[in-house]
């Protein structure tokens, strides 16, 4: 038997008393003291809630962070947050979004903090997500650097001094989230995956990227809707990927249009794969589970699978996100022992 670890890419959905529920960068509820504190009770439970679902790898379930990327935006200077400015996100739909008016510089670590206190609450490996310079800087309106990639190797550098402090708290998995990577092949090919192996750069922890097709929100779901029977963005990416420092990659599987042999492209890497979709209520089946599982391992050795969520949690309800954890273990353990 094979132990095949489980673990969530990211978010999970957050108690009512913090954020309303079901929604996507829900507002906080509470402020100063009393957020604080929250905030970390939400991250007690979330763990709580992995651990008794048997998850083997736990993350914080983002409960301290409103958004994957401006949470940490806003743990920096340089960048207005009062006078915000239109763009479009990943070519599909319209944010008001941060602008960046001078050289952005990061005060202190942003979640130094909350990786200690995740470290306190379980003995198992824990994971800690950080955004990815080339998804960060599509949630930005950039008026000072000028590039792209200029701006992109600037959080390269940033990003790599968070992920080694929460190496130091005791991160054992530092995982950035590029789903801009599925968008910008041009970008990824040139200067995209340099700068994710900057924020990597020097790092004794276990290094990942998690790249998907979005939350379940209306513009993703259309936008999937366009992507033809078969979806082969990841053949634009893997292939560089293969030959990066980074050694975890994550993908979409369940429910998607990924052709899996696209798994083959990545040579040696270990892989998450997504076999819990964020975009319904509907419980997966350990069965179902064990098929997708079991399609992805006729191209990568079992021992180096992880299975995992297609994205995060956030926008469901915590009672379906804890049921799909639940089955997300016991599909692995059919998995696990075939
Ligand atoms: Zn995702």
């Amino acid at each position: 038997m094979t132990n095949v670890n489980t673990t969530i890419s990211g978010s999970l959905p957050k108690p009512v008393w913090l954020a309303e529920g079901e929604k996507i960068w829900a507002p906080w509820k509470l402020s100063g003291n009393e957020l604080l504190e929250a905030k970390a009770d939400a991250l007690r439970l979330a763990v709580l809630e992995q651990e008794m679902a048997g998850i083997s790898i736990i993350g914080d379930g983002e409960q301290t962070r409103q958004h994957f990327v401006t949470t940490f935006i806003e743990g920096l200077s340089g960048v207005d947050f009062n006078n915000k400015k239109t763009v479009r996100i990943r070519d599909r739909y319209d944010a008001d979004v941060p602008i960046i008016f001078e050289k952005v510089y990061r005060k202190k670590s942003v979640f130094y903090e909350d990786a200690k206190l995740l470290r306190s609450l379980t003995t198992k490996p824990i994971k800690f997500t950080l955004p990815g310079p080339m998804t960060m800087i599509d949630t930005l309106y950039d008026n000072f650097y000028g590039s792209r990639e200029k701006l992109a190797f600037e959080f390269a550098s940033i990003l790599n001094a968070e992920a080694k402090e929460l190496s130091e708290a005791g991160v054992d998995i530092i995982q950035f989230d590029e789903p801009a990577f599925n968008v910008f092949f041009d970008d990824v090919k040139n200067w995209g995956v340099s700068a994710l192996e900057k924020a990597c750069e020097g790092l004794i922890n276990k290094t990942a990227v998690h790249i998907c097709y979005g939350y379940g929100i209306e513009a993703n779901i259309k936008w999937k809707e366009t992507l033809g029977d078969e979806w082969r963005q990841y053949e634009n990416i893997f292939p560089q990927l293969a030959k990066s420092s980074i050694q975890q990659v994550s993908l979409e599987c369940i429910n998607s249009k990924v052709p899996m042999e696209l798994i083959s492209l990545l040579e040696n890497k270990e892989v998450m794969v997504g076999v819990i979709d964020v975009a319904n209520n509907e419980i997966e089946t350990p069965e179902e589970i064990l098929k997708v599982l079991n399609t992805a391992s006729k191209f990568i050795n079992k021992s180096k699978i992880t299975a995992c969520t297609n994205c995060g949690l956030v926008p469901l309800k915590r009672s379906i996100a804890r049921r799909k954890l639940e089955a997300l273990v016991q599909g692995t353990l059919l998995f696990s022992k075939s």
